[in-house]
């Protein structure tokens, strides 16, 4: 058996009187990359934020590895190994990479041994930044600043990363490249929720996918099977 990371249970939250998601019921475990699919305004985003304690939540439950999280706020779910890389790379454009990259390590207190051999396995997996060290983080191509957004989110050791729309913006290449790298996280027992626009190129990476519309879940299952539904082509798949 899998072992649970989250289970999310009758969750709805809202902006105001929006009711921006609806009784939703998600789990991931351990190991996993699970993709979450929508159109634009479907409640992907909040979904992340309502991890994070930084939307309102109505009702419902949100548990980490057996924490309920609903409750708590951003500065102490952080800590307890969640962490975001938001939609459009907020890296610091005045700072170097590898000032970026300490940033990263901020919210989670541990010896500077342990941060050192940090950045030492992100420069193995991002060699790129690696080679652009000293260089300024907005002197970075797009691409090379959303792989400095997810550096910088390994540098806190998450159980649970959470990427939302990491291909956006960036060429057919380095999208590539990019869930290369996300792959490769998993290999090493990393657990991913993954938003996409690009649903092709999510779920050819992702175990499996939530379908999220108006801010309900409207079908889930394994991501290799949601390739070749029918409806999910007609949708997100452009076929
Ligand atoms: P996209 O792909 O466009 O980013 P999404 O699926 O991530 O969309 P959300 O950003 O989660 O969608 O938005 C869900 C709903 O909540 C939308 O109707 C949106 O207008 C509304 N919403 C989001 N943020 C706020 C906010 N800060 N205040 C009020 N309404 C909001």
């Amino acid at each position: 058996m899998a072992e649970n990371i989250m289970k999310i249970t009758n969750l709805s939250s809202s902006y105001g009187n929006i009711k921006a998601l609806k009784n939703i019921d998600i789990e991931i475990n351990k190991g996993e990359i699970v993709s979450l699919l929508g159109a634009n305004g479907a409640g992907k985003s909040t979904l992340m934020k309502s991890i994070l304690g930084m939307v309102h939540i109505d009702e419902g439950s949100i548990l980490y590895k057996g924490q309920e999280l609903v409750g708590k706020k951003s500065h102490e779910i952080v800590p307890m190994g969640i962490s975001l890389v938001p939609e459009g790379r907020k890296i610091f454009i005045e700072l170097s990479v590898e000032k970026n990259l300490e940033i990263g390590t901020f919210f989670r207190k541990r010896p500077p041994e342990r941060d050192k051999e940090l950045l030492d396995m992100v420069y193995k997996v991002f060699p790129r930044l690696y080679e652009r060290r000293n260089q300024l983080g907005g002197t970075l191509s797009g691409g090379e600043q959303q792989m400095l957004a997810i550096a910088r989110a390994l540098m806190s050791e998450p159980v649970l990363l959470m990427l939302d729309e990491p291909s956006l913006g960036l060429a057919p290449k380095i999208v590539g490249e990019l869930f290369g790298i996300i792959k490769q996280l998993r290999e090493e027992n990393m657990t991913v929720l993954l938003v996409e626009q690009n649903a092709t190129a999510a779920l050819a990476i992702a175990d499996r996918a939530y379908v999220l519309e108006n801010g309900r879940i409207t079908l889930s299952g394994a991501a290799r099977e949601m390739l070749t539904n029918p409806e999910i082509k007609r949708m997100y798949l452009g076929g």
